[in-house]
C-alpha cells in the first residue's frame, strides 16, 4: 500500500497541531503505521491521498448514516449556503429540523440546537442541575460523554465515591462532584444514592454504550435506571449521540422504550456538519434561557447550512424499512464473521445492535469497562494493517464501534467478510 503523500502531510501537520491531529484517536495511536489523509468520499468507500480506496466503517465515527456525500445532503447543503452561511438570528431551517424530530418523537417536547455532542451533553448536565438544584452527577466508566470538565472524570480508587479527573486541567473540586460507577451494577447506584442522599441532580448513561467497546446493557437495567432516579428526585439522561436517530428515529428510548427526562443528540443529526441538540419535556426545557435561568448560547447555533443537511439526512431515514435494512446487512455481515470464527474456535466475536458493531477479540459476554482485556488490542493491532492492507476502513482502536450506512452494498458486505476472515487468522495465530 503506498502511504507517501500521507507520511509527509502528517509530518507537517505535527508541526502545526499538537500530535499532529485536531482530534486525539485520529492520530493511530493504538493501531501501527501513521494516520491516512482523506481526499474524498462517496457512499460506501473513502479514498486517501495516496490513491487508496476503503470501503469505510468509521463514517466519520458515526454521523454518515447515508454514507459519504449524499446526493440529497449535498444539494441542500448547496442549496442553503447560496443563500448566506450565517446569520446569527432565527431562520426557519431552525424551525423544519425541530419540526421534523419533535413529530417524530415521542421522547421529547422542546429542543435546543448547539454545535457539537460535547455542548449538548455539558448544557443537559447544567440543565439537570438547574432543574433539580443538586450538583452531585452519576456517571459511568466505559461510557463517553464528551470532553466537558466534569465528564473527564474516572473512578476513583477506594470505594466508589468520588471520581478523580481524568484528565489534567480538570481541578478536582469538579472531579468529586462526579460519581464515576461500573455499568450493570445496581448496588453501586443504591449506595451512592444513600451516601449522597438527596445531593444527585442526575444520572447519565449512554443507554448503547458505543465508545469503550459496545457495552450492551439489558433492558431491566435501564428501567432501574429510570425508577431509582424517579424515586429521588433526580433526572436521568440519555446520551444518545451515538444511538440517536442510529438505532430507529427514536434512538434507544424507543428502542427499549424507556423515556427519559433529558436526551442528548449529535453525530447523524447534523448530516455530517457540526450539530448537537438537547431535548426534553417542555416543562424542563422552560428552564433553558431565555424562557428560564439556565443559561446556554451558541454564536453558529442552529446554523442555517448545518440545520439544511440535518433535514436532508433525517428525511431519509424516516423512509419505510430504512432501519431494518441497515440491522439485515450488519447482521449479515456479523453473522457471516461469526460463523468462521466459531468453527475455528477464535476468541472473537462481532456484536452488534442495530447497524453498531463491535469486533469483541473475547469468548465472553462484555458488559461492563473492566471486562475488556486490554492485552486483547495487540490482536486488534495486528487485524487492522491486514483490514486497512486489503481495502477496509475501520476506527483506529479496538475500543471503537463501527458503523454500516445505506451505502453499504451486499458486495461490500461480502468483501468485508472475507478481508476479516483473513485478517483474523493471521491476527489470531
Ligand atoms: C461523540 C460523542 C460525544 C461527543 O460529541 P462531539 O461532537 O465529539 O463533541 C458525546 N457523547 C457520546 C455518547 C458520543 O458518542
Amino acid at each position: 500500500m503506498k502511504k507517501t503523500k500521507s507520511t509527509a502531510a502528517f509530518k507537517k501537520a505535527k508541526t502545526f497541531f499538537p500530535g499532529g491531529v485536531n482530534s486525539p484517536v485520529r492520530a493511530f495511536g493504538s493501531v501501527d503505521g501513521d494516520p491516512l489523509f482523506i481526499a474524498k468520499g462517496k457512499g460506501s468507500k473513502i479514498q486517501d491521498i495516496d490513491g487508496n480506496k476503503f470501503i469505510d466503517y468509521c463514517c466519520s465515527w458515526g454521523p454518515l448514516i447515508l454514507g459519504h456525500a449524499p446526493s440529497a445532503v449535498v444539494k441542500a447543503v448547496n442549496k442553503a449556503s447560496a443563500n448566506g452561511l450565517s446569520f446569527g438570528a432565527p431562520t426557519v431551517q431552525e424551525n423544519e429540523l425541530a419540526e421534523l424530530i419533535i413529530k417524530n418523537n415521542k421522547y421529547i417536547e422542546k429542543i435546543r440546537f448547539v454545535s457539537s455532542g460535547t455542548e449538548a451533553v455539558m448544557s443537559a448536565i447544567r440543565l439537570a442541575r438547574g432543574y433539580t438544584e443538586k450538583d452531585k452527577i452519576i456517571k459511568f466508566e466505559g461510557c463517553y460523554h464528551g470532553h466537558a470538565d466534569h465528564l473527564l472524570v474516572k473512578a476513583g480508587s477506594g470505594l466508589a465515591t468520588f471520581g478523580t479527573s481524568s484528565s489534567a486541567g480538570v481541578p478536582e473540586a469538579f472531579a468529586n462532584e462526579t460519581i464515576v460507577l461500573p455499568l450493570n451494577d445496581t448496588k453501586a447506584i443504591e449506595k451512592a444514592f444513600s451516601t449522597f442522599y438527596n445531593q444527585i441532580a442526575c444520572i447519565i448513561i449512554e443507554p448503547i454504550p458505543a465508545n469503550n467497546g459496545l457495552l450492551l446493557q439489558g433492558k431491566e437495567y435501564l428501567q432501574y435506571l429510570r425508577d431509582i432516579t424517579k424515586k429521588h428526585n433526580a433526572l436521568l439522561i440519555f446520551d444518545e449521540v451515538i444511538s440517536g436517530f442510529r438505532v430507529g428515529f427514536e434512538g434507544a428510548a424507543g428502542y427499549y422504550g424507556i423515556k427519559p427526562d433529558i436526551i442528548t443528540y449529535g453525530k447523524i443529526i447534523g448530516g455530517g456538519m457540526p450539530v448537537g441538540a438537547y431535548g426534553s419535556s417542555a416543562k424542563i426545557m422552560s428552564k433553558i434561557a431565555p424562557d428560564g435561568n439556565v443559561y446556554q448560547a451558541g454564536t453558529l447555533s442552529g446554523n442555517p447550512v448545518a440545520m439544511s443537511a440535518g433535514k436532508a439526512q433525517l428525511s431519509q431515514c424516516l423512509k419505510k424499512g430504512f432501519y431494518k435494512s441497515l440491522e439485515q446487512k450488519t447482521k449479515i455481515l456479523c453473522d457471516g464473521v461469526n460463523q468462521f470464527a466459531t468453527r475455528e474456535k477464535m476468541p472473537f466475536k462481532m456484536i452488534s445492535i442495530g447497524s453498531i458493531f463491535w469486533l469483541r477479540f473475547s469468548k465472553n459476554e462484555i458488559k461492563s469497562a473492566n471486562d475488556i482485556d486490554p492485552k486483547s488490542m495487540n490482536s486488534f493491532r495486528k487485524l487492522y494493517t491486514c483490514l486497512l492492507e486489503n481495502g477496509v476502513y475501520m476506527g483506529p482502536s479496538g475500543y471503537e464501534v463501527g458503523f454500516v450506512s445505506a451505502a453499504h452494498s451486499d458486495d461490500d458486505i461480502k468483501k468485508t467478510i472475507k478481508v476479516l476472515k483473513d485478517g483474523l487468522k493471521k491476527a489470531l495465530k
